[in-house]
């Protein structure tokens, strides 16, 4: 049986008649509604009298759409519109989900969180509160919905890259979860967004009165771990094959959580393991460009943190499929942080999540230093800090190899370690270069460039649709590592030669069709799957797959 269409959820249109029915996202078709339904569904009256097929609708919610000035604006109204109509929703958001992927989740996103009190409409998703300890149960049993099967859960304490926001990052699980769907057709009532309410540390919003989360600072002690441990509980006993995806959790608790968690349950960390495999899947790209495997590349990552140790767990899960043991694979990477060489042997103590990359040299304080002295191959920079691939950095780089592969990875646009045109023009246009957020395409010297952008949502919908397909009990590494592989197989040699090394985000529904497939293989032959192999995978998820469409009511 196809399971999504088993949810005997409370939405039945058996149920609902009239205004209630025109009130209800999930129902409701606006001018949509066709004359017999709106008689049988005792809305004559309540609607104009003009039936609009979805084709007219659509042009005119994107014309609306449009006017709207500033991305807050085409947020909110994005909003409003999936809070009146989920199916129209989706249906514009598919249609255009390379323009408003920036506008649902980041860079606007992040904005509409800094705003969330003030732009509050309609509740959406859960908040799970530090007050709410002993009775979370209770809490899930609220959610309307009866078989969900992934949960996006933040506890706000690193959005974006715009630190503690508190409650106000309940924005980010909407987000992605819009992604989930609109990218990977997961059927939007086996979505939860959840914010855990733990506090915040964030100075301005405890001093603003309308601020809508805890007044506390943020706890740091037991109560943290035993909400943690009753949400994990709470959520394993009410749908044990729901998917539980950590996002944007502080740097300590994001690995710690991962680590706790993973053999006993199906969760995933996004800006660890997602990272890690968009970005492996783009270093596989420029090495077909440059005809060279991965397990002889030497590595320096500026940036220490979740995505680079994420990023490095990938590549060496990569480079260890190529033949190299561990610690030959860690041998070629460089961790820069802010304090310099990520090496055992400077002062101070390195953080835990560090210690699996760090080396066993002596410090070297500047990343100039550390390009001088490893000629690497690659350069990642997962710093946050903008301009750090400086003119210096990037032309020695040039000059010590032909076709130097540098990703400037940190987000917004306004944070990457160096610009597109920066890369190609100090390196005389042979650097392969990738970014976090996008680059417009350029021509420098007559040449045409297209820079990739390794944006995770090449990777999180494939794999979210490819665990709940397969009923994945655990999400295990090698999985991220076939979706790596599956997405750099989706590059065409075209973009390649025009120096993309992603496909165009207008394909990304397929690139998830593909993702899927072969992280439930990776599931079944894992033997990790709780749900059995079908004989034709390609074709069970085409058809698992939700499409947003109207039914007809009878
Ligand atoms: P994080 O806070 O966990 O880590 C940041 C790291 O950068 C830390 O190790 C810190 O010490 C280091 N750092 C800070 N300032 C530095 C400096 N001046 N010099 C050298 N190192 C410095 O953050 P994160 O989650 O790892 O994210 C880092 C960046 O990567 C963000 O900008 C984020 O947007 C970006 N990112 C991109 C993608 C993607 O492109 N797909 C995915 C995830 C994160």
């Amino acid at each position: 049986m196809n399971p999504a269409a088993d949810d005997p959820a409370p939405h039945d249109q058996e149920q609902k008649r009239g205004v209630d029915i025109l009130h209800n996202p999930r129902l409701n078709k606006g001018t949509a509604f066709t004359p017999e339904e709106r008689d049988n569904l005792n809305l004559r009256g309540l609607l104009p009298p003009k039936y609009l097929p979805i084709e007219e609708q659509l042009d005119l919610v994107y014309e609306n759409y449009s006017h709207k000035e500033s991305d807050l604006e085409k947020y909110i109204y994005l909003i409003g519109l999936l809070d009146r109509n989920e199916i129209l929703f989706y249906r514009l958001l598919e249609g255009h989900l390379e323009e408003m992927m920036p506008v649902v989740y980041t860079p606007t996103v992040g904005l509409a969180c800094q705003r969330y009190s003030r732009i509050f409409r309609r509740p959406r998703g859960l908040c799970i509160s530090l007050r709410d300890r002993g009775r979370v149960d209770t809490i899930l049993a609220n959610w309307p919905y009866r078989d969900i099967r992934i949960i996006v859960v933040t506890d706000g304490e690193r959005i974006l890259g715009l630190g503690d926001l508190g409650l106000n990052g309940m924005g980010i699980p909407v987000g992605k979860l819009s992604l989930y769907v609109a990218a990977a057709g997961i059927d939007p009532s086996k979505t939860l967004p959840v914010c855990l309410d733990v506090g915040t540390n964030n100075e301005e919003l405890r001093h603003d009165p309308l601020y809508l989360g805890l007044d506390r600072s943020r706890e740091r002690g037991e109560e943290y771990d035993e909400l943690i441990d009753e949400f994990i509980n709470a959520v394993r006993a009410r749908w044990p094959r729901c998917i539980i995806q950590f996002e944007d959790f502080g740097n300590t608790n994001a690995f710690r959580l991962l680590e706790k968690y993973r053999d006993e349950a199906p969760v995933l960390n996004d800006d660890i393991q997602g990272t890690g495999a968009v970005t492996l899947a783009g270093l596989l790209g420029a090495l077909r460009i440059t005809k060279q495997p991965l397990s002889e590349q030497r590595i320096v990552f500026l940036g220490a943190g979740e995505a680079g140790i994420g990023i490095a767990e990938a590549i060496m899960t990569g480079m260890k499929e190529e033949g190299l043991s561990d610690e030959e694979a860690k041998q070629r990477f460089w961790h820069v942080d802010s304090k310099g060489l990520v090496t055992h042997q400077r002062a101070g103590e390195l953080a835990p999540h560090k210690l699996l990359f760090a080396r066993d040299e002596p410090p070297v304080n500047t990343l100039g230093r550390v390009v001088e002295r490893v000629q690497p191959t690659v350069l990642l920079g997962v710093s946050g800090k903008p301009g750090l691939f400086n003119e210096m950095i990037v032309r020695a780089m040039a000059r010590q190899i032909e076709r130097p592969i540098i990703f400037a990875l940190s987000n917004p646009t306004s944070k990457a370690e160096c610009t597109a045109r920066q890369a190609y023009t100090w390196t005389d246009g042979r650097a392969i270069y990738a970014s976090g957020s996008p680059f417009d395409p350029l021509t420098i010297n007559g040449r045409f460039f297209r820079p990739g952008q390794g944006n995770n949502a090449y990777v999180f919908p494939g794999v979210g649709l490819g665990a709940i397909v397969s009923g994945a009990k655990r999400i295990v590494n090698s999985m991220f590592h076939h979706a790596a592989m599956a997405l750099a197989n989706t590059v065409s040699d075209e973009l390649l030669e025009e120096g993309s090394v992603y496909p165009r985000q207008s394909d990304i529904k397929e690139v998830s069709l593909e993702i899927a497939a072969a992280v439930a293989r990776e599931a079944y032959r894992l033997g990790v799957n709780g749900e059995p192999e079908p004989d034709d995978l390609e074709s069970y998820i085409r058809d698992w797959v939700w499409k947003p469409e109207y039914t007809p009511y009878g």
